[in-house]
């Protein structure tokens, strides 16, 4: 029986009065790709400050791994890569390989010093996402994608098993979307990360997950990617 990773049951959040979640229940499995989609507003990054821990919902549970999140104490199995839209301008004074770099300092602190295998734990996160070229190129001359390439190396490096991904296409130029997404899709096929890509874009992704989640306050939607198209055509 596959793992599940993340488990949500009868989650509810509120902002003061203002109810923005209700009664939200999710399951994702291990080696899933999940596309959370719904339009601005409709709770999906309260959402996932409720899975990372951030916010505590007001009824309802969580589970990571199958470990209720109030215990959870291994968040390194987790990796989350946010928004990062222009984050670095060109003067910002960081290599490619240090901003990857640290992605271990939670792990190994900051003044315990850099292993070999650490090194080439940053190395191996590089390759994998295609920047290995730019370690030495300083982080604020590369493209939105590119640097989007990097968060993710960042974010592999302590071997997450669960990547989050927020809207992490904006910033990114059209045309390398599409190899962004393959970049995705061989981090879940190959190294088999379950991926958690939240997007507002429903048109772009559902070609791209194995699942898809709708939220606008509630889950209007959840199953595999081909139960969705066959819900969206009957719809039509
Ligand atoms: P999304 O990520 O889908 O755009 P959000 O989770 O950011 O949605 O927001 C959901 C709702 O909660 C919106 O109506 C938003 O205005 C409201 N909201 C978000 N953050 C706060 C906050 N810190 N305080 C009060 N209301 C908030």
């Amino acid at each position: 029986m596959s793992q599940d990773v993340i488990k949500i049951e009868g989650l509810s959040y509120s902002y003061e009065r203002q109810k923005v979640l209700k009664d939200i229940n999710l399951l994702v499995k291990k080696g899933d790709f999940l596309g959370l989609v719904g339009p601005n507003g409709s709770g999906k990054s309260t959402l996932l400050k409720c899975i990372l821990g951030i916010q505590h919902p007001d009824e309802g549970k969580i589970e990571l791994f199958g470990t209720d999140i109030r215990k959870m104490k291994n968040w390194d199995k987790i990796g989350y890569v946010s928004q990062k839209a222009n984050s670095f301008n060109s003067g910002f004074p960081a290599s490619v390989f240090e901003v990857v770099s640290l992605g271990l300092v939670s792990k190994i602190g900051l003044f315990n010093g850099f292993k070999k295998s650490d090194k080439q734990k940053v190395v191996e996160s590089l390759k994998s996402v295609g920047m290995y070229e730019f370690a030495n190129r300083n982080i604020g001359e590369l493209s939105g994608g590119q640097q989007q390439r990097v968060f993710i190396a960042r974010a592999l490096v302590s071997n997450p098993e669960l990547l989050i991904l927020d809207e992490p296409t904006v910033g990114v130029d059209a045309e390398n979307v599409e190899s962004f997404y393959q970049l995705l899709s061989d981090l879940n096929a190959k190294l088999g990360i379950t991926l958690l890509l939240v997007s507002h874009d429903i048109g772009i992704i559902t070609d791209k997950v194995s699942h898809v989640a709708c939220l606008n306050k509630r889950l209007h939607f959840h199953g595999s990617r081909d139960k969705f198209k066959d819900a969206t055509e009957k719809d039509l």
